[in-house]
């Protein structure tokens, strides 16, 4: 098999060892490029050599990313095909099927499960794959029929959103692959049932990463007036109102996603406790400190303010932003919650926004937990950039 495959090489001053030691990618500039290996099309599977041609790794190569290679197997002889992609998926499930009860949870985060690029989240009997890989894309016919084979699931459905995915050179189009659309779906979660939407809904209808600092949130909730903001389909404030919070207020700017925060609050039980205000945060924020509403716990979970490097100092500007905002709206010995999923915002820099933040606001607080991305958002210990989200929580005193 292997000997029919494209060879690419790395550069004599390439750093081999790094991929013996484990990396997972190649950028451009480490790869001897000549017209042969510019013309590779996007996602094939090529055999990366060190600098003496002594095979290295299985690897998928798209020549025009920055990321020109993706390690799949350190077996240079691996054979990437139906049986390869079910192993990665059973391996993968065998943790999630031992940390949750139900099967609601994400079952792939690409390179740190084995699958480079490749993010699939499973609700119940429906899984919503990612390819934001070129190589995965290829496969995505053999990806979907492994993904039936090893969990059962009956539907499953490609999302085609992701940014990265422009980088690869692939389309935007998403489509159910195998069985029924399913639009909505309920998932439970931290004793509130979430109504997800598949094929609609940002992301993949629902932020299982969040999970953990949503089960914080609600141990605190116990008869507390919450303020969710940045809340997406309810996440904090039905987890909140699960956890016996008096009452919860969602604020998001998108008025779809808190339809279906209604829609869980209606199964969750918790409606008569629940309401929600669509706008933009700022704006929201500001309104209810005019208002002279108070809360004894205030959530923000922005999106990514800072998704990438040039971003990093207007985003730390709008972290700071919030936190003053919100830091403004907690009643004295109340919560607040302040969250960041930017890759480019490292943990140091977001606390130091944060402090800076209820500072300004004049206000006094203890940091009393740090949480992160759940355990079915596994890192890989040689991308640093796979542990974007992180969660503070402070309780403001006098
Ligand atoms: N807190 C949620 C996830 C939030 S994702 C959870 O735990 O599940 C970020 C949300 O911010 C999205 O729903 C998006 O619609 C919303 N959003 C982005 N910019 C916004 C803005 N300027 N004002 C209000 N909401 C905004």
């Amino acid at each position: 098999m292997t000997d029919i495959r494209p060879t690419i090489r790395l550069k004599p001053k390439a750093n081999a060892r790094a991929i013996r030691h484990g990396a997972p990618w190649v950028y451009d500039n480490e790869i001897v490029t000549d017209r042969r290996t510019k013309a590779l099309a996007p996602g094939t599977i090529a055999v990366l050599e060190d600098e003496g041609r002594i095979p290295l790794a299985t690897v998928a190569v798209t020549p025009a990313s920055r990321i020109f290679a993706r390690v799949l197997d350190r077996d240079p002889a691996a054979e990437i095909g139906p049986d390869w992609l079910r192993d990665r998926i059973a391996i993968a499930l065998a943790l999630r099927e031992r940390l949750y009860a139900a099967p609601f949870y994400r079952l792939i985060h690409a390179e740190a499960d084995g699958l480079p690029g490749v993010v699939i989240d499973r609700f119940g009997e429906v899984a919503v794959i990612q390819p934001n890989a070129a190589w995965a894309d290829r496969l995505i016919d053999d990806l979907a029929a492994a993904l039936v084979s090893v969990t059962g699931v009956s539907v499953v459905v490609k999302n085609a959103a992701g940014r990265a995915r422009a980088l690869e050179g692939l389309d935007d189009v998403s489509l159910v692959l195998i069985g029924q659309d399913p639009q909505a779906v309920a998932v439970p979660m931290n004793g509130a049932t979430y109504v997800a939407d598949i094929l609609g809904g940002q992301k993949t209808g629902l932020y299982y990463d969040q999970r953990p600092n949503h089960a914080f949130a609600a141990g605190l909730a116990q008869g507390a007036r919450v303020l969710d903001v940045f809340s997406h389909v309810g996440g904090f404030s039905l987890a909140a109102l699960a956890g016996g919070a008096a009452s919860a207020l969602a604020v998001d700017g998108s008025a779809p996603a808190l339809a279906l925060a209604e829609e869980g609050a209606a199964l969750s039980g918790v409606a008569d406790r629940f309401a929600t205000r669509a706008g933009d945060a700022f704006a929201v924020l500001e309104a209810l400190a005019e208002e002279g509403a108070r809360f004894d716990m205030v959530i923000c979970d922005p999106p990514a303010f800072a998704p990438a490097k040039p971003a990093l100092e207007a985003g730390l500007r709008a972290y700071e932003r919030v936190a003053r905002a919100a830091a403004g709206l907690v009643v004295e010995g109340g919560y607040l919650g302040l969250c960041s999923c930017s890759h480019a915002v490292d943990l140091a820099r977001f606390r130091t926004a944060c402090n800076r933040g209820i500072g300004r606001a004049g206000r006094s607080a203890q940091l009393i937990h740090t949480g992160f991305a759940g355990p079915d958002h596994p890192q890989h210990p040689q991308l640093a950039e796979s542990g974007y989200l992180k969660a503070l929580f402070y309780r403001l005193i006098p």
